[in-house]
């Protein structure tokens, strides 16, 4: 199908869909390992690249390639590198597009994981690593050297949803013959596409909202083509690659990923001012709130809020433990982008290593609670909640 006179619902239910001679209605699951070719010749030519075709599910997969077009164009992405979960796609970034002595700058507010990778693991093989604040411009721009390659972030940060100015970032990362990574993963493109405000790659963890119902681990890496080339380079040799049935349940998760993101992002915002109501929060975290101190910036770079928030609960950890314990409803898990609501305690799971001095820092207080907020009914969630504010 043509993308270019479609709009972005349509695509995510219509794109990469090539039906076999089965005439098959939903996508076909292709769970085979390797593909066969007419004859040697064929062979030969599929190999040397003379003539498209399947390999081998490790390069290319028939499921998995329709995930990537699908993702591809809801991005805006010439050309996307789906990977077996999010942090395989932050670490094919590197792999494909960074080499020893170089520098990157780094969010301080991403993703756990994402941290740990950089520090412990990818510093032994000579990248060098600097942490910012994500909302302080003045801090990228001192962190920049000679060698910096890479700005990597995340917006909204997780969990206290600190936005990232992504086009001032771009042109930073510009002048600077460096790339703007973008993690997506919070928004989705169904409400925020960095390719447009200049970002170079996107990367996602397909694991959360674009699945939406917690079902499987993915990830996937976007940008142009020349990027991409060299991204997929290092994901067809070293395999962290996307398996065919994971590849389906992402293509289903995207068909409903506008109407999810535009429900997600309506419970959060009610749930978010109900919250600001209530006595013993103190602080409530959302892009959507007008106290926001980034609200502004929130509206320009995305087309709604999301559905994550935190706030901030009188008491410290023993109120937060007892709010998390005393719900009925919401699943207590440390994972995100579920249609079921989920309750975190961001200090003793998530940040559990950071020590007391660099939780004050990073402002991950022992009273703070993370909310997914889920596809539930708005008056369920809530009345859930205020059992323990009262
Ligand atoms: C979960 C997550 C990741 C890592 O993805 P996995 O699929 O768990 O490997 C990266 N970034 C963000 C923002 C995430 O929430």
């Amino acid at each position: 199908m043509s993308n270019r006179t479609y709009q972005f619902a349509t695509k995510a239910i219509r794109t990469g869909h090539n039906r076999t001679n089965e005439q098959e209605h939903s996508e076909a699951i292709f769970p085979t390992s390797s593909f066969v070719f007419e004859s040697a010749k064929d062979a030969a030519q599929v190999f040397a690249g003379d003539k498209p075709g399947n390999l081998y599910s490790r390069f290319t997969n028939p499921t998995v390639k329709a995930f990537e077009e699908r993702l591809a164009t809801l991005e805006g992405a010439e050309r996307c590198v789906a990977t077996a979960s999010g942090m395989a796609a932050v670490l094919t970034t590197c792999m494909g597009l960074l080499n020893a002595g170089d520098h990157i700058v780094v969010s301080r507010n991403v993703f756990g994981s994402i941290i740990i990778l950089f520090e412990q693991h990818l510093a032994r093989f000579g990248l060098e690593i600097d942490f910012v604040d994500l909302a302080d411009m003045n801090s990228w721009q001192a962190a920049i050297k000679p060698n910096t390659k890479m700005l990597f972030l995340e917006s909204p940060s997780n969990p206290l949803t600190q936005i990232g100015d992504i086009r001032t970032l771009a042109d930073l990362a510009h002048a600077n013959n460096s790339l703007l990574v973008v993690d997506n993963v919070f928004c989705t493109p169904a409400l925020q596409q960095p390719l447009a405000m200049g970002a170079d790659v996107v990367v996602h963890s397909a694991t959360k909202y674009l699945d939406g119902q917690g079902r499987a681990i993915g990830g996937a890496v976007l940008g142009s083509n020349k990027l991409m080339e060299k991204v997929f380079g290092f994901v067809r040799t070293a395999g962290p690659s996307m398996g065919p049935f994971n590849a389906w349940i992402f293509l289903k998760g995207l068909e409903t990923l506008s109407l999810r993101m535009q429900a997600h992002s309506a419970n959060a915002l009610e749930l978010a001012a109900w919250l600001e109501q209530q006595t013993v929060v103190q602080q409530v975290n959302y892009p959507g709130l007008v106290s926001h101190p980034q609200h502004e910036l929130a509206r320009q770079q995305q087309n709604d809020f999301g559905g994550i928030l935190s706030f901030e609960i009188d008491g410290g950890q023993e109120a937060a433990w007892k709010f998390i314990d005393s719900s009925r409803l919401a699943s207590i898990t440390a994972n995100i982008g579920d249609t079921k609501t989920i309750v975190t305690h961001p200090a003793s799971t998530t940040h559990g290593r950071l020590t007391p001095e660099q939780k004050q820092e990073a402002g991950i207080l022992a009273g703070l609670v993370r909310v997914s907020v889920g596809l539930e009914d708005i008056e369920d969630i809530k009345q859930d909640f205020s059992r323990s504010f009262t």
